[in-house]
């Protein structure tokens, strides 16, 4: 018996979690879920975005599983994303990008896993308001200091990147990449422009590259590049280690080359606890209309399970999940040639299929 945080989330994130909390109790792994609100829907039951009981919930139980939480663009609404990763020191996001026969996607057999350093980089949240005093009193420091020119009438966003953090990130790269019977692990990095940050992070990465020397291989590719490299080849690579925003970017780039986000799952590990979610984020033009794909929530599912060290019940949902997507009939709209396609089903209905499928495996 397990007891796990779960967090609805808002959007199309009731539809998605309900499908996935259904087809894991069906692969047979007995679950005591402690269901919290956090987003919009305990804002307007709490007044707060984040209230205490969700970390104090996943602090409890170690293992979350969450459903997108939209944050409104260009206003003083916090991510409750971040606050929640941040909050746990959730520093590894996980996001294996697979293909599965069935999935309309430019390539096929792609086996990829994408570690993203999830606790610094510009997502620190530090950051100084155009026209501020503090902004000025920074500017003009910087110039005293670097002698270099802001223009007056900037923003700026701090880029902390420290040896610790890299370190700890690439360390579970590989350790990662050791376990899972991977081959090759590639730091992902702009080091040639950002010396003392980027530079820092491809330092630290040679560094613990060598403690796993002879065991995995180890790879330097520079960000932009890595972008083309992925797009053109992304057969060649296995498993990638990136800082924050580069992470975030390339994990989308490798959901796309995957068929897209709708089949995308993701996991945020600290030393202690972890929290499942799909790459996918509310999806709210979908809500409540049981349209939404379940998979990449389902998904994240299996990935909790491995965690858990379910393997049997991973494995089979996992081969319930593909065997649907493969035969391509119970399956979303965004999972059909035709997205117009009317004997797509819904969101429930795609549940059912693969919970219906688990019987026979
Ligand atoms: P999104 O992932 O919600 O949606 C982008 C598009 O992808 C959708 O319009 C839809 O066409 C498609 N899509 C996404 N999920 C799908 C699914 N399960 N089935 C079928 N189609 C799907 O990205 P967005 O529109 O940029 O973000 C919406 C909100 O979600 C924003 O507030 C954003 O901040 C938030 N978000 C949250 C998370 C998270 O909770 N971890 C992650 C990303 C975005």
């Amino acid at each position: 018996m397990h007891n796990i945080t779960l967090i609805p989330g808002d959007g199309i994130g009731y539809e998605v979690s309900l499908a996935a909390v259904r087809c894991i109790e069906a692969a047979g792994v007995n679950i005591q879920w402690d269901k919290v609100l956090a987003g919009q829907d305990a804002l307007e039951k709490t007044g707060e975005l984040l209230p205490k009981s969700v970390l104090d919930s996943i602090r409890k139980n170690k293992v979350a599983l969450k459903g997108p939480i939209t944050t409104p663009i260009g206003t003083g609404f916090r991510s409750v994303n971040v606050a929640i990763r941040q909050g746990l020191d959730l520093f590894a996001c996980v996001r294996p990008a697979k293909s599965y026969s069935g999935v309309k996607s430019r390539f096929k057999d792609i086996d990829l896993v994408i570690v993203r350093e999830n606790s610094e980089d510009l997502y620190s949240g530090i950051e100084f308001e155009e026209g501020k005093p503090e902004t000025q009193n920074l500017i003009a420091q910087i110039q005293k200091d670097t002698h270099k020119i802001i223009r007056p009438d900037s923003g700026i966003s701090i880029k902390p990147i420290s040896k610790f953090a890299s370190e700890r990130i690439v360390r579970f790269a590989f350790q990662y990449a050791l376990e899972n019977k991977r081959k090759k692990v590639t730091c992902v990095h702009k080091a040639n422009i950002m010396k003392f940050t980027d530079g820092l992070f491809l330092h630290s990465a040679r560094q613990v590259a060598g403690e796993f020397a002879g065991k995995i291989i180890f790879e330097e590719a520079i960000v932009d590049n890595m972008t083309m490299q992925l797009v053109q080849k992304p057969h060649n690579y296995d498993v990638l280690v990136l800082p924050n925003l580069y992470g975030d970017i390339i994990s989308d780039l490798c959901a796309g080359l995957v068929g897209g986000l709708g089949v995308a799952p993701g996991a945020n590990i600290g030393t202690q606890m972890a929290v499942f979610e799909a790459v996918h984020g509310s999806a709210p033009k979908y809500k409540g209309k049981n349209k939404a794909n379940p998979t990449a929530m389902i998904l994240s599912g299996v990935l909790m399970l491995r965690y858990l060290k379910e393997n049997t019940a991973a494995d089979r949902l996992e081969k319930a999940v593909s065997q649907v997507i493969a035969e391509g009939k119970s399956v979303t709209y965004d999972l059909k040639p035709d997205p117009l396609d009317p004997s797509s089903v819904g969101t429930a209905q795609m549940a059912d299929a693969i919970i219906d499928r688990l019987k026979k495996i």
